[in-house]
């Protein structure tokens, strides 16, 4: 299909998830390592809450003993919060004690004085050092978020993981000089320390890349999600630089409203269907729940429950996953330019209901809405359009959130002042245009990326469009590792 015979080319960052097949041995020992991982997650967050929590007090001490006022203390008290680097050194010691204990079998009590489990020594020590990095992670969100530095859902303090709520994961990343993580076979993925683990299907598409030397694996990530156990390969492949080709050329821009009654409203009064997945599982999911609500606590029965409501939660988020890959993939392969609005999809999704001085409007109304925007995610498929417009040479704009593009009429440009979210159709009282509202909006949305001011998004994608490739590669790598798009997940 191609006709690339360009030299130039590009790095991007993606990840491969292959659906492994483990014996009932190596489940097992999944767990253990992914248990591993989470033990050192909940010691590197409880370190932190506790250095925290002193600061909290010395800083309450000040104020009353020093006289000072809040802000001065705040300042003027310095707790370091540790972080992977002090709990690196705490690691060794554990593990080098561990080592003396091993031989005559007993085990020596860590720095909290209580036992260490003999997995320490079992389990890679990138794989619990990953736990720690995620610690920081969440550490760091939360930081940013009190502070507003953060765009999105509000983060709140950082929680330990329960065991059985958690989900069971582990990362481990890769060394270059020894490159550890590898495909053995196509049939099977060799995981350091722990050994190969089968494929469920095959990975011969990425074999044949490593192999041809275009795709270079930094990490891995073992995941369970329902029964099944995943490996999502983080990698830096090497592409052909992206070009537009002229079909999509000609079909120009589609002004794409992401939405309420259907999931996508396009320009071109094309409506794509809401797939209603969440209402597609409810009552099969309404009668487990009734069920293990009446079955005996730690009876066989339950537990089968227990498992039937992750396999039926997995499958749902799979269809949802699927569904939004479609869609995306859709959109890039046509269009050259597609605009979207900037959503404030975590404030679309807050419950409507309200509180008890304050009670929500419309409660009913809303409570529909927020579920059907949790059923399309529209914060996946922007997630999915920044990068897949970037790999299929097409370019992303996105709208200003506050651009009336619902209220405007697409025709004559006149605003309405009000208009409810029951109006499905846009009837507009200055042309007498009559439109469904939501191609009315995308038709809005289309107008203005066709004259969009520059955001970070469009300056990205920018770069990547026709006439202003850059045949360098390090811009683009820089470019997209500041997006954050190595941690981007996209089914092989
Ligand atoms: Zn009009």
């Amino acid at each position: 299909m191609s006709t690339l015979t360009a030299t130039a080319t590009t790095v991007i960052h993606r990840a491969y998830r292959l659906t492994l097949d483990p014996s009932p041995q190596q489940a097992e020992q999944l767990s253990q390592w992914a248990g591993a991982a989470r033990y050192m997650y909940n010691h590197a967050i409880g370190a932190k809450r506790s250095s925290h929590r002193l600061w909290l007090q010395e800083v309450a001490f000040a104020t009353y003993e020093q006289a000072l006022t809040e802000v001065q203390a705040r300042t003027a008290i310095k707790i370091p919060i540790p972080s992977t680097p002090d709990f690196n050194a705490w690691l060794t010691t554990i593990r080098n004690t561990h080592r003396d204990a091993a031989g005559n079998g007993s085990l020596l009590p860590g720095r909290d004085g209580r036992e260490h489990e003999p997995w320490i020594h079992a389990v890679n020590r990138s794989a619990l050092v990953g736990g720690m990095r995620q610690a920081d992670e969440a550490w760091k969100n939360w930081i940013a978020s009190i502070q507003q530095t953060r765009t999105g859902r509000r983060v709140g303090y950082p929680r330990f993981k329960k065991r059985g709520v958690a989900k069971d994961s582990f990362t481990i990343t890769h060394n270059r000089k020894s490159p550890g993580i590898r495909l053995t076979t196509t049939r099977r993925l060799r995981i350091p320390t722990f050994g190969e683990v089968r494929i469920h299907d095959h990975a011969r598409r990425l074999q044949r890349k490593i192999r041809a030397g275009s795709v270079e694996v930094t990490s891995v990530t073992v995941n369970r999600r329902g029964h099944r156990w995943y490996a999502s390969l983080t990698v830096e492949e090497t592409i052909p630089m992206p070009r537009l080709s002229k079909r999509k050329r000609a079909a120009g821009i589609v002004g794409v409203d992401l939405g309420v009654k259907v999931t996508a409203a396009l320009s071109t009064g094309d409506l794509i269907p809401n797939p209603r997945i969440k209402a597609l599982h409810a009552k099969k999911l309404a009668h487990l729940q009734t069920a293990l609500a009446r079955s005996k606590k730690g009876s066989r029965n339950r537990a089968q429950l227990v498992g039937k409501i992750g396999r039926l939660a997995h499958l749902e988020v799979r269809q949802r996953e699927g569904y939004a890959h479609d869609l995306t993939n859709r959109l890039v392969n046509t269009w050259a330019i597609i605009g979207i609005e900037d959503l404030n999809v975590a404030g679309m999704t807050r419950s409507s209901r309200g509180t008890v001085e304050k009670l929500g409007k419309n409660v009913h109304a809303k409570a529909g809405l927020n579920r059907s925007i949790l059923d399309v995610a529209p914060a996946r498929i922007r997630r999915l359009l920044t990068y897949k417009t970037f790999w299929a040479g097409s370019q992303l704009i996105v709208i200003n959130q506050w651009a009336p593009t619902s209220k405007t009429c697409s025709t004559c440009g006149a605003v309405k002042a009000k208009l409810a979210l029951a109006e499905r159709t846009f009837e507009c009282q200055v042309c007498g245009f009559v439109l469904d509202r939501d191609v009315n909006a995308a038709r809005n949305i289309a107008a203005l990326a066709a004259v969009a001011p520059s955001t970070e998004e469009t300056q990205n994608a920018r770069r990547a469009a026709p006439g202003k490739l850059v045949t360098g590669t390090d811009e683009h790598r820089v470019a997209m590792k500041r997006e954050g798009l190595q941690r981007v997940i996209f089914a092989q």
